[in-house]
């Protein structure tokens, strides 16, 4: 069948064009990328929304798992890698449970903030907790209320982590040394 002709010749010659991309930074193997870092079918995402109305951090902030979504398909790769809602997911896998096509979208999320790592795009309290893990091995180490309250509970005062057993510490900074990740943390911490 023929192109719909539209009164604006500009909008029907766009249309018309089939290797037309909808932004300047429209990067056609995002889709792809995304895909196969996260192991989710992103592109079978029709734009139902139930993620987005399952996530505990849409009704607090401006972020969007099906945005997320529409822009992986869209290619819209800079934007998405240097949006800070990207960091806003909690990694808590509601939408990955309740998406009706089978999709991870937490996974899709895990994989742009993977690719924006690579590229030295991350917020700075992202690092600060990277720092708190080489130290401590924990993203929020235990502290003096918190022992109290285990043992109010009934429990040791340090869990069965890193905090009971510091010895595992030099494997958790040689993870994090190995990736370069304490690296880009003290790189981007020490810039200001
Ligand atoms: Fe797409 Fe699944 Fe979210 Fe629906 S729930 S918008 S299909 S990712
Ligand atoms: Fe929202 Fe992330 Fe939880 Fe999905 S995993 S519901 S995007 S916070």
């Amino acid at each position: 069948a023929s192109a719909k002709a539209y009164k604006d010749a500009a909008l029907s010659k766009r249309l018309a064009d089939r290797s037309y991309r909808p932004a300047l930074d429209s990067d056609p193997t995002f889709v792809g990328d995304v895909e196969r870092i996260s192991g989710t079918t992103a592109h079978l995402c029709y734009q139902c929304g139930t993620c987005t109305g399952s996530c505990p951090s849409a009704p607090r902030s401006s972020y969007r798992i099906r945005n997320f979504m529409r822009r992986t398909n869209l290619g819209l790769k800079e934007v998405s890698l240097n949006d800070p809602d990207l960091w806003l997911c909690t990694t808590c896998y509601t939408c990955s449970d309740r998406c009706p096509r089978d999709l991870i979208p937490t996974d899709v999320i895990m994989a742009m903030r993977n690719m924006a790592a690579a590229q030295g795009v991350l917020p700075k309290n992202m690092l600060g907790t990277v720092n708190f893990i080489y130290q401590t091995g924990h993203g929020v180490p235990n502290s003096d209320g918190n022992r109290a309250a285990r043992v109010k509970l009934g429990l040791e005062p340090e869990p069965e982590t890193t905090s009971k057993y510091p010895e595992y510490l030099p494997a958790i900074r040689k993870i994090l040394e190995a990736y370069g990740t304490k690296q880009l943390a003290d790189k981007v911490l020490a810039e200001g």
